[in-house]
């Protein structure tokens, strides 16, 4: 068995973000290729910003995407709880020995003089660090203070643990994907790790947490790096065993900025809702940090475990390309079944009174126009002319087609014809390519003739194959629509 155990911590304090799924996703495939585990925790120490909602998206999305967890919230474990909102009779216990210890210390600085300190600094045009005024006060001054009724935050003594563990104020670990990193440590500011009301901070609970449920590696973004430090330092000072560390390139957007809400979708679930497949956005953003050795992009999740060397990814940010999904997610849908489609387009066809057409017809109208398709959603407007009795035509098929009069010749032949055809696929094909032919010897091409029908008959000047469409609607609605579009 192997001792690697891997985890996914989102904060829920939002839907679960596509850079949250490509970082589930690494940790996901390490423990696949492992034989490690996947462990989920939900990270809510920040209860403001939680909500339930959120909580119920992160777990759907990651279900939908198939990265399912061997340890979390709802499938228990060893090591749980694994929401940490329900672990907070645990952290005290690690206060109290790093208090003790001589790691960390009582702060009783109110909000308004950590405000003036941080607007000094600001004046003074320096990045803030916390003055430290609290970590050598006597217990008379605790007394003092508690006789005030100021209530302690507990800060965590960064020069304290340097001292105890290093040589030196610039400290280093060696990063599984980025190398060797390091950091001064005497610009980092003694942070809180309990807040005064009791509750602990995410630097603060992250390591006890990942401790206890003996997680040996930490695959996360770069946004964490300045964290990590803090992290190892907490480690040390527990006397515990640091975990592995590797920190991925960030996303960014095609402008090269944070991706967010302006560039598009950015929760998975955003995602599913317009018709991007799963399977295609977790292929997507796999390739976002990661590159196949032999180029093949597509590829499934067990065909990119099998390849996966969490040593190769990419250290440098990558793009969201919002083209190459939609290409990527187009190349997904033209692999499915017709009978799988059938069923995932349905969604995204509530509009139409789908019981007008019969199961022979419905595949048929999926069939013919599937090929377009790049995410579910585009069927929505591609078939509007599959249903109910008339037909809206656009602006360009009335003035460019329907208003010439060789489309009303067309046409008035067309009703007169069609009436005596048999309305067999077979048929249909052979009737309109000999009407097309008719049409020929008068001088007027395939195409203006089929645009003609296709403009009266669907109100578009474009669309699936004609043939499918009049098997779907059916000789009376033909005829009818043909009808009406003569003048
Ligand atoms: N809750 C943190 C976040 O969502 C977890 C970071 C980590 O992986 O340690 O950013």
């Amino acid at each position: 068995m192997s001792d690697v155990r891997v985890r996914i911590a989102p904060s829920p304090s939002g839907n679960l973000h596509v850079g949250t799924a490509r970082t589930a996703l690494f940790n996901f495939l390490y423990a696949k290729k492992t034989g490690g585990k996947f462990i989920l925790r939900i990270e809510d120490t920040d209860a403001e910003r939680t909500s339930q909602a959120y909580i119920d998206n992160i777990f759907d999305s990651l279900k939908a995407l198939g990265l399912n967890w061997d340890e979390g919230p709802d499938v228990g474990g060893e090591y749980g709880p694994y929401t940490q909102s329900e672990r907070f009779d645990i952290y005290p216990k690690y206060v109290q020995k790093l208090l003790d210890d001589g790691f960390a210390y009582e702060c009783f600085c109110t909000p308004e003089e950590l405000e003036a300190e941080k607007e000094e600094a600001t004046k003074n045009k320096k990045p803030y660090v916390y003055s430290k005024r609290c970590e050598n006060l006597t217990d008379e001054q605790k007394e003092q203070f508690r006789k005030e009724g100021r209530k302690p935050a507990i800060r965590f003594s960064i020069k304290k643990a340097q001292e105890a563990f290093y040589d030196n104020p610039v400290i280093h670990f060696t990063d599984m994907v980025k190398g060797d990193l390091h950091q001064d440590t005497s610009l980092i500011g003694d942070f809180v790790i309990m807040k005064s009301n009791g509750s602990p901070t995410y630097n603060f609970a992250v390591v006890i947490d990942d401790m206890l449920m003996k997680i040996s590696h930490i695959i996360r973004g770069e946004d964490h790096i300045s964290n990590t430090f803090k992290q190892i330092l907490i480690y040390k000072a527990l006397g515990a065993e640091v975990p592995e560390f590797g920190h991925l390139g960030m996303i960014l957007a095609p402008d090269r900025s944070k991706l967010s809400k302006r560039h598009g979708a950015t929760a998975v679930s955003e995602f599913v809702e317009k018709g991007y497949l799963t399977d295609a956005l977790l292929n997507f953003v796999a390739l976002l940090g990661w590159a196949p050795a032999d180029g093949v992009e597509i590829r499934t999740v067990d065909e990119i475990a099998k390849d996966f060397n969490i040593h190769e990814l990419s250290a440098s940010n990558s793009i969201f390309e919002y083209d190459k999904l939609n290409w990527m997610n187009s190349q997904y849908i033209k692999k499915l079944s017709t009978e799988d489609l059938k069923e995932r387009l349905k969604p995204f066809l509530t509009k139409y009174d789908l019981s007008e057409l019969n199961d022979e017809q419905y595949t048929r109208m999926i069939n013919a126009t599937r090929e377009p398709l790049t995410i579910l959603s585009d069927i929505t407007d591609a078939v509007p002319y599959f249903f109910g009795e008339d037909v809206e035509i656009d602006e360009e098929a009335q003035t460019k087609v329907l208003d010439t009069d060789t489309a009303q010749d067309v046409l008035k032949t067309f009703v007169d014809m069609a009436e005596d055809w048999e309305w067999t696929e077979e048929n249909l094909h052979q009737k309109l390519e000999d009407f097309r032919t008719m049409y020929k010897e008068k001088g007027v091409k395939a195409k203006v003739t089929m645009w003609a029908i296709r403009a009266a008959v669907t109100g578009r000047t474009c669309g699936a194959d004609m043939v499918q469409i009049l098997m779907v609607i059916g000789k009376d609605k033909t005829m009818k629509r043909a009808k009406k579009a003569i003048k």
